[in-house]
């Protein structure tokens, strides 16, 4: 468990047992003093940001949580392309807190939940944290590697230690169960990983330049500034490269930088009032209308593929 802040505000009301479950969410910061040597691109950094987020609920709400998380999990993953996640349960250590059945119905409740989900996963028996058992979510990237990302750990131990209690239906004081969940886990891990998975080549939805409109001559640079004011209308991020640069200069040059789109403005575009498209792979789309470029753009990004 390396989140950086736990909640506290659970503590500050008595909460009802129909407030749960409660719902935190953060983008924290850590730090670690890593070693230089262990120090590692955007893989392992000495400070990072983590999607945190924390619930707290009763015994009996652990699968429905957990198989929620588990769906927008999923679904992340595959929006940023990933559909190669292998799923590891770890269970009960021998050294832990909490009853044999306590940790029964804990694991009992996260293989329910996999199930729900209609999850594969296998089982690291002793693997578990001291104080509950935890789910891990591991992408394999292009390159076949694979990095662990998600977790969903259960946690019996923290709301104890923090005081937390809720009003059960029967008027009894109870302590909260809580989740501890990412996932992501560290966003710039992360970005380290999309970037090797895609060898730079980003999606278009996720590219931070999506398009180059790129001029042959001076005679274009007002269409191009046109053009590109109208793709940034559209919410297209642009930039334009209006150098006095040869045009087979500029074309590697953004190649190079594997921008999804060139954008190619020439007089004969200029006349027909068209532009001619250019992906990065080299394909030459040929002249369209500005409004067919436009659609393009917005039904591959909607694709997120
Ligand atoms: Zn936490």
């Amino acid at each position: 468990m390396n989140c950086p802040g736990h909640v506290q505000i659970f503590n500050s009301d008595l909460r009802s047992y129909r407030e749960l479950p409660l719902r935190y969410g953060e983008f924290g910061s850590c730090h670690r003093n890593e070693p230089s040597g262990a120090l590692h691109g955007l893989m392992r950094v000495r400070a990072f940001t983590q999607d945190d987020g924390h619930i707290f609920c009763g015994e009996d709400q652990i699968q429905p949580e957990v198989t929620a998380f588990n769906g927008q999990a999923m679904a992340v993953y595959r929006d940023f392309g990933f559909d190669d996640i292998v799923i590891k349960l770890a269970l009960r250590p021998e050294k832990r807190i909490g009853s044999d059945e306590t940790w029964d119905r804990a694991e009992q409740a996260l293989r329910q939940a996999l199930q729900a989900s209609g999850a594969t996963w296998s089982e690291l028996s002793g693997e578990g944290a001291f104080y509950g058992p935890k789910i891990e979510y591991h992408l394999k990237d292009s390159l076949g590697r694979s990095w662990q990302c998600g977790t969903m750990q259960v946690d019996f131990s923290m709301p104890d230690r923090l005081g937390c209690e809720y009003v059960a239906e029967d008027n009894a004081r109870k302590v909260p169960v809580m989740l501890h969940r990412a996932i992501v886990g560290s966003l710039e891990r992360f970005i380290g990983i999309l970037i090797e998975n895609y060898a730079g080549a980003l999606p278009l939805w996720l590219a931070p330049v999506q398009v180059a409109v790129l001029t042959i001559t001076d005679r274009q640079a007002e269409y191009a500034r046109e053009i590109s004011a109208e793709l940034k209308g559209a919410g297209v991020r642009v930039i334009a490269d209006l150098r006095n640069e040869k045009i087979t200069y500029k074309i590697r040059e953004h190649s190079l930088q594997k921008l999804p789109y060139q954008v190619i403005l020439g007089d004969k575009e200029l006349q027909a009032n068209q532009v001619a498209v250019r992906t990065r792979a080299g394909e030459d789309l040929g002249a369209m209308s500005r409004d067919a470029f436009i659609n393009r753009l917005q039904s591959e990004t909607a694709s997120r593929r």
